[in-house]
């Protein structure tokens, strides 16, 4: 059995003791700087409260999971997890709404839940003050789990297996040789004067919380995304009406409150009430501002508590005064500013850490996911499989070009500001904004972009230049009050445009890696479904897989000399799973950084280029799926014959420093031809006309091609490639197909629930939605049970507590003969 190290013992690194020594492990080791089983982390203070709907399907899951593992566990005859229910309430018209959408996520992760009414609230909270309450959105399910006692339950199970757990002991340096980890140093604590230990391992894990951030940068040596912060939280004196109401094992009787118009959440203990305040500013901190542990051991002072400040918790224990008016003349007890983890995107830092086989991360988890992600990372270590779509949760997500100290603490800062908002899934973030600007920035702005944030990049989301164009369309779309956000009917016709005339689409953020040396090739014919052992000048669609067939990637993969390749791909973790396949001599580089990237798409996109270039572009001397170096009024630039529109055109990239040069002699030679410069809402609305996946939203890991309609693109006559063996004996148990809704003047955004009429359980979800401007409908992709997803089937989608009629249609929707692409 491998030798594994896990470093900490809070709710992640004891959940993941459990799981593999339950998996067959015999040789686990933890190392906890602090004492057994309370060691002074966020696990040792974490008032439990277990929420499970989540805007993302993953997390969702993974709270489900965490709540299925402690049903029914009990410690010293006290119990772990009470479902005592979630109830969160509307205090606003705008909340009231949100709660609806809620209801819809919670139904598309099988989540249960009702809307109720403020009578209801206040029978099932007896006490709370429902005047100003105008509903509720009621979780049975949801329920508190006691952390520090599933720290406990979780670690002694391990321990039954044999796993060693160590308190007082700190690991500081983790060891690495040959590409592989080989072990770790620790010293007691209080250190004194100790030499450190050398411990050998396998495996090493880090589940180290909030002192995360630190081992990766001091013993590693690289930045993590994860952000300590500070967040209050509080117990109200006894409460009269609560005496005698709560034996100390019950704890709790009345469902965890959440008021999140006000940022805060309540729960029972006993006979106090505890009080969780998000309504404070952020409060980041350094490492250093974190004790250590001889400063623990020294002063007994955990260091996931630091001094209540009381100007930041005061107005949330006025408003639960207001809210519950049993602890109106009650005492404020005591209150703490306990601290754990945020991260930029919200989502956990999971995952092996490239370059060194064996090293391991579990950080940024709260105690809701903390069983499932235990689960999930177990797995992954054992069987290489994590049975779960990790492309949220891998810590690769973010690509080192904007990862920094200042990122980190900045756009964490905003996931705390945000937690309990009524948050539009487009809505971009509003810090650290212009980080990355595309070589054309000065024109876009010039042109009215209205701009959008991705991978740190400002994108144009459409351009005010473009609101005469309005006036000329047929019909004008028009959108509810949510849908309507972060949009505008710009984007309609910019869409119509690029289907008459011709656009200009910046790719410049589109993620492109360069791979070359010798055996490249190779490389690509095994990691890819298709095959790219093609002529120089061909461009190719595959996908990168798992060893399960699952997808990793769906990628387009240009081959620029025998062993040189472009290959655009769905961002970072696909640069890292080429180079740690990479052998040596074969080399990973991104292009992103250095270039400008566009998209001249439409009908008169050939007479654009043709006027500015000596290179032949006719259909027969350019053909589609062909890649070529060609000159452009002067300027070098590769040009692919391929659209994500379904467009005739070419996707431009150039270097850096000729960019802008590049774009006004396109924008000067278009302007006969009624060119215009088009932004990403019209372009996810032509891709869905056309059918196109985005991967992380309509596919993943959890998917194979044929699931997710794409078997075009899989050669199962070629040589073994990864996944293959796997993909010939998985069945297809789900299909992701497109729907339009029977009215075309609605739209949803994606997430939403989808049943068969008349029934009451979701048979399937949204993955992404929008108009499809050009084709008169409303186009809703989502993944359903293969018995539903043949063309007519007739379903309803719900949006807002709406079910909207939808149809299953034939792909694609836009243009199936290829005709406007292959002009
Ligand atoms: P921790 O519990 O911090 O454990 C990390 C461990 O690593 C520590 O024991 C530490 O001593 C050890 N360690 C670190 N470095 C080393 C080293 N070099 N050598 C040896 N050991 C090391 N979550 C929810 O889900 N719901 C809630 O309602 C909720 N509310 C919260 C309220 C408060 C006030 C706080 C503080 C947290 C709350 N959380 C909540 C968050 C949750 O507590 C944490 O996300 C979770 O406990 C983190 O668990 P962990 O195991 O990653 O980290």
């Amino acid at each position: 059995s491998p030798r594994v190290v896990i470093i900490g013992l809070g709710v992640v690194g004891a959940a993941l003791a459990d799981e593999l020594t339950a998996r067959g492990l015999t040789d686990v080791t933890v190392f906890d700087q602090g004492p057994l089983y309370i060691t002074g982390g966020s696990s040792s203070h974490a008032p439990g409260f277990v929420f499970q709907t989540n805007g993302d399907r993953t997390m969702t899951q993974l709270a489900q999971r965490t709540l299925d593992k402690l049903d029914g566990v009990s410690l010293n005859g006290q119990w772990l997890l009470k479902r005592v229910g979630g109830l969160e309430i509307a205090t606003t018209d705008e909340r009231l709404h949100d709660l609806k959408r809620r209801r819809g996520l919670a139904a598309s992760w099988g989540v249960p839940g009702e809307l109720i009414d403020p009578d209801e609230c206040a029978r099932l909270w007896p006490g709370l003050d429902v005047s100003g309450v105008l509903g509720g959105w009621l979780t049975p399910t949801d329920g508190i789990v006691k952390s520090a006692a599933a720290v406990q339950w979780q670690a002694e199970r391990a321990q039954d297996r044999g796993a060693r757990i160590v308190g007082n002991t700190r690991v500081v340096g983790i060891e690495r040789s040959g590409g592989r980890v080989t072990g770790v140093k620790v010293v007691p604590v209080p250190a004194g004067s100790a030499e450190p230990d050398f411990v050998p391992a396998d495996i090493v894990i880090s589940c180290a919380g909030l002192w995360g951030p630190g081992v990766s940068r001091d013993l590693l040596g690289f930045e993590l995304p994860m952000q300590p912060m500070e967040h209050g939280f509080g117990y109200s004196a006894p409460v009269p009406s609560l005496k005698g109401a709560n034996v100390p094992t019950d704890e709790a009787k009345r469902p965890m409150l959440r008021h999140q118009d006000f940022s805060l959440y309540l729960r029972e203990y006993v006979d106090r009430i505890g009080i969780g305040a998000y309504n404070h500013r952020p409060i980041p901190l350094e490492q250093s501002e974190i004790a250590d542990a001889d400063t623990f051991a020294a002063t007994g002072v955990h260091p996931a508590m630091h001094p209540l400040t009381w100007d930041d918790f005061a107005p949330s224990w006025e408003e639960a005064q207001r809210l519950l008016p049993e602890l109106r003349g009650v005492e404020f007890e005591s209150g703490f500013n306990g601290i754990f983890s945020f991260t930029p995107d919200g989502g956990p830092m999971l995952g092996p850490v490239p370059g060194t086989d064996g090293l391991w991360l579990a950080q940024a988890v709260w105690v809701t996911q903390s069983a499932g992600v235990a689960q999930v990372v177990a797995d992954w270590i054992v069987s290489g499989d994590p049975g779960i779509d990790t492309h949220g949760l891998d810590f690769n997500r973010f690509d080192p070009a904007v990862v920094s100290r200042r990122f980190t603490r900045e756009r964490s800062s905003e996931s705390y500001d945000e937690v309990y908002d009524v948050r539009h899934p487009h809505t971009p973030t509003q810090r650290l904004r212009g980080l990355r600007r595309t070589p054309f920035h000065q024109r876009y702005e010039e042109l009215g972009a209205v701009f959008g944030e991705g991978g740190g990049w400002e994108r144009p989301l459409w351009f005010e230049a473009n609101a005469g164009l309005v006036d000329q369309l047929d019909t004008v779309p028009v959108r509810d009050e949510w849908a309507a956000q972060n949009w505008s009917p710009i984007a309609a016709a910019e869409a119509h445009a690029t289907r008459s005339a011709v656009a200009l689409y910046d790719l410049t953020a589109l993620p492109r890696v360069e791979v070359f040396g010798p055996g490249t090739t190779a490389l690509l014919q095994r990691l890819l479904t298709t095959n790219v052992d093609v002529a120089i000048g061909r461009v190719v669609y595959g996908m990168m897989l798992d060893e399960q067939g699952g997808i990793l990637s769906d990628v387009t993969v240009t081959r620029l000399d025998t062993e040189r390749y472009m290959i655009g791909t769905n961002g970072n973790l696909d640069l890292v799973h080429l180079t740690t396949q990479a052998p040596e001599g074969v080399w990973v580089r991104s292009l992103s950084s250095g270039q400008g990237g566009l998209g001249l798409w439409g009908p008169n996109a050939r007479a654009v280029l043709e006027s500015l270039t000596h290179d032949d572009v006719s259909n027969e001397g350019f053909g589609f799926f062909r890649a070529k170096q060609i000159d452009i009024a002067g300027v070098s630039v590769l040009a692919l014959r391929v659209s994500y529109v379904g467009e005739l055109g070419w996707e431009l990239y150039v270097s850096a420093d000729n960019a802008v040069f590049l774009w006004d002699a396109l924008w000067e030679a278009g302007q006969t031809h009624g060119i215009i410069a088009a932004g990403r809402r019209a372009f996810n609305a032509l891709r869905l006309e056309k059918g196109y996946r985005a991967f992380g939203h309509d596919m993943t890991r959890e998917h194979t091609p044929a699931e997710a309609g794409l078997s075009f693109a899989v050669r199962m006559a070629k040589d073994d490639f990864l996944g293959k063996a796997a993909l010939a004996e998985r069945p297809v148990t789900t299909r992701l197909v497109p729907l339009t809704l029977d009215d075309p003047t609605r739209v949803v955004l994606g997430s939403e629930p989808v049943f068969v009429p008349g029934t009451t359980d979701a048979v399937g979800y949204v993955t992404s939605a929008d108009q499809g401007y050009t084709i008169g409908a409303s186009i809703a992709y989502a993944w359903l049970p293969p018995e539903l997803a043949d063309p007519g089937t007739t379903l309803e989608v719900e949006y807002f507590a709406e079910r909207l009629p939808a149809t299953v249609r034939t792909e694609p929707l836009f243009d199936p003969e290829m005709a406007a692409i292959r002009r």
